[in-house]
């Protein structure tokens, strides 16, 4: 019993959802949204009234820029538009302060032996489908630790695993649809381990409508093991959901050297190694950083690496997402990228075929292939590309050479291509990535910016890839 109440307090910041009842003004209810997310999430306490402690120095304010570091926004100590944004967002019940993670503290299980029960089942999906999507949610903790999991059918296992919305048999209940989608408890006996799933989501077995249960689960599973929220975008442990195409998953490193600093690595199986393509979250202030794409999209700036980008706006700070959950069917590691406003677009490229998407919307008929741009067959990739709004054109850069799309006419412009140094005297080396901003032509060779102005096409200043990025170093 000792046990099942230190277990809770664990969570005891939860308790506090109750007491949250709801404000009168529809004009507050951002702030009460806010007040309740970091008391769940945050172990905020002591706020007597929300409206006179959004104040300079209160614990309401600090709580805030604790929240807004763990995140990676501007840490504003407000309630700005951003951070809105995130508290919006669907994720986990299980709060993301230290103080409260078992991370760290040590709480992990005693034997590498563990059981699990599917206690019940949601209607979302087949038996077959839930019952695959729990067993190769823990197998991906199992292909990197000696950890083993066997399933039994009655009684009480280690980790149990059930569906129920609302009070659910603990002190914690769910929210209905949104924001929360499951919660688990750090490893005790009792219900330490177990992991319950918000019945009022949708759980899907790989669609991106709806929420991915073997996703929702690997990482609910990462508590029931004793790890604790990571703020590395693109960790399993993130706190907020991403789509993920659950067959082309693997393990980001951050939660390999997590999991394996409680349980070891898995030593029947060659050490596993993360694949570079995926879960690397490319770092800003690499000074051999090289992008991939930059294009512009209403308005904000984004920098493609790998399966990455930053965004950013003049109204934001910047902020480092994965393309997939921005648009769940683009691809990584894209080639290059433009956007044309009067058609409300943007394009990427990777190898032969070219994506399209309207906001983060794909366009049907994507993806087409470099044809489409009247470029010929032998052209297997496009290094970068841009387009200028004024005159219609879209450049298509392939390594020293360029071509130019225009766009009303849909056909390619005679003369081309072109040399790079014909066009742009002083470029040096191939083009990597490029884009159009407020009258200036960016040429992205290596880690270098060349900087032109988009009517005499005249070098203007090289600056490097990171001039551009938020490296707070
Ligand atoms: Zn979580
Ligand atoms: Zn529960």
């Amino acid at each position: 019993m000792r046990k099942i109440h230190r277990q809770l307090c664990f969570l005891a910041s939860l308790v506090l959802v109750i007491d949250a009842g709801p404000i009168a003004h529809p004009a507050d209810k951002d702030e009460a949204t806010a007040e309740h997310y970091l008391k769940r999430f945050y172990n905020l306490t002591d706020v007597t009234n929300v409206k006179t402690d959004f104040r300079q120095g209160s614990s309401l304010t600090e709580k805030m820029k604790e929240m807004q570091v763990f995140f990676g926004l501007k840490v504003t100590g407000t309630l700005d538009k951003e951070t809105m944004e995130v508290m919006k967002q669907p994720r986990c019940g299980v709060p993301d302060v230290a103080a409260y993670s078992t991370f760290g503290g040590g709480l992990k299980w005693q034997t590498n032996k563990l059981t699990y029960r599917i206690v019940n089942y949601t209607p979302d999906m087949s038996v077959a489908e839930v019952d695959d999507s729990i067993k190769r949610a823990l197998q991906v903790w199992a292909d990197v630790t000696p950890l083993r999991f066997t399933r039994i059918y009655s009684g009480t296992a280690d980790i149990m695993i059930q569906f129920g919305s609302r009070y659910h048999g603990d002190y914690y209940p769910f929210d209905g649809p949104g924001n929360t989608l499951a919660h688990a408890f750090a490893p005790s006996p009792g219900i330490g381990g177990d992991a319950h799933f918000d019945e009022d989501e949708f759980f899907t077995f790989r669609s991106s409508r709806g929420f991915v249960l073997f996703l929702v689960a690997a990482h609910e599973f990462g508590h029931s093991l004793g790890l604790s929220h990571s703020n590395v975008p693109g960790a399993l442990m993130f706190p907020t959901y991403s789509f993920t195409d659950p067959d082309r998953f693997s393990l980001p490193s951050d939660d390999i050297r997590g999991i394996q600093s409680l349980y070891g690595p898995n030593r029947e199986k060659k050490p596993i190694q993360p694949d570079p393509k995926l879960p690397t979250t490319p770092n800003a202030c690499d000074p051999n950083l090289i992008l991939d794409a930059v294009t512009t999209l209403r308005g904000e700036t984004m920098f493609f690496k790998d399966s990455f980008f930053w965004r950013s706006s003049p109204s934001r700070s910047m902020s480092q997402i994965q393309i997939r959950s921005f648009w769940p069917n683009a691809p990584d590691n894209i080639d290059a990228a433009y956007e044309n406003p009067a058609q409300d677009k943007v394009f990427f490229f990777k190898g032969r075929q070219v994506w399209a998407f309207s906001g983060n919307n794909a366009v049907p008929g994507y993806p087409k292939t470099l044809s489409r741009f009247g470029l010929p067959s032998s052209i297997k990739k496009v290094s970068a590309a841009i387009h200028d709004k004024n005159s219609g054109k879209t450049l298509l850069f392939v390594d020293r050479i360029y071509y130019s799309f225009d766009e009303k006419a849909k056909k390619m412009d005679t003369g081309y291509p072109k040399r790079l140094e014909h066009g742009f005297p002083g470029m040096a080396g191939k083009v990597t990535a490029a884009h159009l901003s407020k009258g200036y032509i960016y040429l992205y060779s290596g880690n270098k910016v060349f900087e032109f102005s988009s009517y005499r096409k005249r070098l203007l200043r090289v600056l490097k890839n990171n001039d551009f990025l938020p490296c707070l170093k």
